[in-house]
C-alpha cells in the first residue's frame, strides 16, 4: 500500500486515511498522515479527479 501523493509504502502501523474517490468511486485513495495533514494534492487514476 502506497500514499497516492508522496508514493511512500505505508503498513498497517502508519498513519493514513483510505476511502474511495469522491467522483467515480471506483479507486481506492490512501494518504499517508504527513499529506493528510499538509493537505497534498491526490489525482484519482481511473477519472483523474484532484482532490484535497
Ligand atoms: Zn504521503
Ligand atoms: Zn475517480
Amino acid at each position: 500500500m502506497k500514499c497516492i501523493s508522496c508514493g511512500k509504502n505505508l503498513s498497517s502501523t502508519d498513519d493514513y486515511s483510505i476511502f474511495s474517490c469522491p467522483e467515480c468511486g471506483k479507486i481506492e485513495i490512501v494518504r499517508c498522515g504527513q499529506c493528510k495533514k499538509n493537505a497534498v494534492q491526490y489525482k484519482c487514476n481511473e477519472c483523474g479527479f484532484i482532490g484535497p
